[in-house]
């Protein structure tokens, strides 16, 4: 089944396109489901990491998946009709908590001026509070948790929340040897403990995110929090995963160049023989690094050709060499990698970047088709 975005209507068929392969995603959900000893929530932040939030929740949840989580309360609302707990970590102060308690979204708590946001809004509001596991970004620090978990006992017993969670993230899982890893396992432990002393009794209790599913049972206690590796991105590079984009331009035009002719802004690179341009319509605009120029290559034909000069905001050059392309005809970017084509890794590594930012920054110019995971049940 393929579906075309709404806001895709109208589009040029011959346009850049960026497709979603959603069995790619079910693969990925099994893998990850097998390996974690606990449920498995998918994080769906980011617009599912750029493969459309509810088209990555509704797929991870049928292949394994019983959780969702988002940062933001905003990315929560479009999922609460998928009939899962929804789990929302980043939000300010002053967030509509009300809203949040009233709609069922549970919220995590990094700070004792957050459990008194939540604790004020009207209702019993489920919160995961969150401890800083060692990479002082988000989460409660470790000087003030026996007091936040103190305080969040005594709101709860009056009733205004309810603590179902604890939460720690680990800052160096993609290196599975790192010590870091240990320390935050033992800190989160101690985090646990402090909370059952303080009376809490979470039954959720989440560390791992992808990397330490797959690598560390040791991480897992009750939950694997995982958004890379629904759409195939594993940071500790252990378990091969299924890519679930690719993205696809048409040719514009056509030109044979002399040796020595400049190409694009700067004049960045110069012909060493005379050769046949592509002219292909995406750009840093569309979530190609520009960074990458002068390593970035695509699939023309089944074969690999170089981008050559700088890309530009709309528009990059690729070099045939002696071989044509007939205009209209389409360019692979990237792509799991099947035919050929380059895969999101490379076009991280060009440009000194990782999987996740190529994936969450294409834009909104370039069309989505959404390739869906047959129906089980509507199967004979
Ligand atoms: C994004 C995020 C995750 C998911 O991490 P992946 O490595 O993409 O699986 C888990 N927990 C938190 C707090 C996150 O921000």
């Amino acid at each position: 089944m393929i579906g075309v975005a709404a806001a895709d209507r109208g589009r040029s068929p011959g346009a850049p396109r960026l497709d979603i392969d959603l069995a790619a995603v079910a693969e990925n959900t099994r893998v990850l489901a097998s390996r974690a000893s606990g449920e498995l929530m998918a994080v769906v932040k980011a617009d599912g990491f750029g493969h459309g939030a509810v088209d990555l929740a509704r797929t991870a949840l049928a292949h394994g998946a019983t959780r969702l989580g988002v940062t933001s309360l905003d990315e929560a609302w479009p999922l609460l009709d998928l009939g899962v707990p929804v789990l929302s970590w980043l939000n300010p102060v002053d967030a509509d908590f009300a809203a949040a308690t009233f709609r069922g979204v549970q919220v995590a708590v990094p700070s004792l001026q957050h459990l008194s946001a939540v604790a004020a809004a009207p209702g019993r509001t489920r919160v995961h509070l969150h401890v800083d596991a060692g990479m002082a970004r988000d989460g409660a620090d470790p000087a003030g948790w026996a007091h936040l978990c103190r305080t969040a006992r005594r709101a709860e017993r009056r009733g205004e929340v309810e603590v179902v969670g604890v939460m720690g993230h680990l800052g160096c899982a993609d290196v599975p040897d790192d010590e870091c890893n240990a320390l935050a396992r033992t800190r989160f432990v101690w985090a646990l403990e402090h909370a059952r002393a303080a009376g809490l009794r979470p039954r959720d209790r989440h560390l791992a995110a992808t990397a330490a599913t797959l690598t560390d049972p040791r991480t897992h206690h009750t939950m694997s929090r995982v958004g890379a590796g629904l759409v195939g991105i594993d940071p500790s590079r252990t378990t091969p995963l299924r890519a679930a984009m690719t993205l696809t331009a048409p040719v514009i035009s056509v030109r044979r160049v002399r040796a020595g002719t400049p190409i694009g802004y700067g004049h960045a690179h110069r012909t060493s023989a005379p050769t046949n341009l592509a002219l292909v319509p995406l750009g840093y605009a569309d979530g190609l690094p520009r960074a990458a120029s002068g390593r970035a290559q695509v699939l023309v034909r089944g074969v690999r050709r170089p981008v050559v000069g700088t890309l530009s905001m709309d528009q990059l050059v690729v070099d045939l060499g002696q071989r044509g392309v007939d205009l209209g005809e389409t360019v692979t970017v990237f792509g799991p990698g099947d035919a050929g084509e380059p895969t999101v890794a490379e076009w991280a590594a060009w440009a000194g970047t990782i999987e996740h930012e190529i994936v969450t920054g294409i834009g909104s110019r370039v069309a989505r088709r959404v390739r869906s995971v047959p129906h089980l049940r509507s199967l004979p």
